[in-house]
């Protein structure tokens, strides 16, 4: 088996993994970089031409500014090509489409074991930092028909839905963002929400009064303090009163959950309900020595998001000074509150 031998083993390229990717090389830093699948995954999966809710300076990374031919926030698109640009301007090298499947401690370091095409490789590093992000699997009902052909837990694009009975399960912005995209490409969409209204503090400013007001007029029919039971290929069942809809698609938008198999494997501590690792907030060190987590892995699985892409830059300059043993930099004062 081929063997590899680093400094420093970065496990995920999304936009804080390459971040820390450039600070790296930057310093001089011996790593390797791995990803299960291609940088930006995370956004890869997003829906065509969906907009980012942060502005462009606090999603730019590596100091690299982030335009827009219109100034507006940055869409799906945008970002993965400015994402692919800093790749290349830096000429980052990143095993992409080669997950980390375990890592234990060996001597003063770490083993990790990969599984790439080819076949798996050993890379034997002193520090390891996962990045590996927090919405690795989507939040599952555990209903009957829930892995149906005409379900998913991703909205992916609206267009198959035109003019089809659509129903989104889920009651805050990606369900709201779904139910509205779908509805203006003429999808005959409801909404099924276990909560007895939408709040307006999870739900964005300017997403609320449409989908409200669609609600109101009957266009989007809600079934409020609802939650699905049962999917066959035409009808889905909602609780408590067992009412069945007609349905051609369901979409279930109901959050995601992180795969801390990894911070599992290196022994982590994982604290509180989100299960997320346990960290000195200087350093970014977890309590397993020379292991660091970057990115919004550091939020677990988040059912109140606090931790986004905007709030995690500074992870890169911790990490960085531990490594470089500097001080640890301030907590940057935020531009003003978190936007995602
Ligand atoms: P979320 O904020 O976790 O919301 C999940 C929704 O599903 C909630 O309404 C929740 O109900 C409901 N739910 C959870 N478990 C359920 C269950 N077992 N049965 C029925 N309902 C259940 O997830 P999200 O809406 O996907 O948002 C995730 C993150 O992505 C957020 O930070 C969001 O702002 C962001 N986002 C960004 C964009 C963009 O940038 N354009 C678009 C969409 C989302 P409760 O309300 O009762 O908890």
């Amino acid at each position: 088996m081929e063997m590899l031998q680093t400094d420093i083993a970065v496990v995920g390229a999304g936009p804080i993994g390459l971040e820390l990717a450039v600070a790296l090389k930057r310093h001089g830093f011996d790593y390797l970089h791995f990803d299960a699948r291609q940088i930006g995954y995370t956004v890869s999966w997003f829906a065509p031409f969906t907009r980012f809710f942060s502005s462009n300076e606090r999603i730019a990374i590596a100091g690299v500014p982030l335009h827009t031919p219109d100034q507006s926030k940055a869409s799906r698109e945008e970002y993965l090509n400015y994402l692919r640009g800093v790749v290349e301007l830096f000429d980052l090298q990143i095993n992409t489409y080669e997950p980390v499947t375990g890592i234990k401690r060996e001597g003063d370091g770490f083993l990790l074991t990969t599984n790439p095409a080819a076949g798996p490789r050993v890379c034997r590093a002193r520090r390891v930092v996962l990045v590996t992000g927090g919405t690795d699997h989507p939040r599952r009902l555990n209903i009957p028909g829930e892995d149906l052909p005409h379900v998913s837990h991703y909205f992916q694009d609206p267009h198959p839905y035109f003019r089809k009975q659509l129903l989104v399960v889920g009651g805050k912005n990606s369900a709201v963002e779904a139910a509205l995209r779908c509805h203006h490409a003429g999808a005959h969409v409801s909404l099924s929400y276990r909560g007895s209204e939408l709040s307006a503090k999870s739900i964005k400013y300017w997403l609320l009064p449409e989908i409200n007001g669609l609600i109101e007029s009957g266009r989007i029919p809600a079934y409020f303090n609802t939650v699905p039971t049962r999917i066959t290929p035409t009808e889905i069942t909602l609780n408590p009163s067992t009412q069945t809809i007609p349905v051609d698609f369901v979409l279930l938008l109901i959050g995601y959950a992180q795969d801390n198999k990894l911070l599992r494997l290196a022994g982590v501590d994982l604290g509180g309900e989100n299960e997320a690792p346990v960290f000195d907030e200087r350093t970014m060190e977890t309590n397993i020595p020379g292991l660091y987590v970057a990115g919004t892995a550091v939020g677990g699985t988040q059912d109140k998001y606090r931790i986004f892409i905007e709030n995690c830059h500074v992870h890169v300059d911790r990490i960085l000074a531990a490594l470089t043993g500097e001080k640890p930099p301030a907590a940057p004062e935020p531009i003003a509150r978190p936007e995602s």
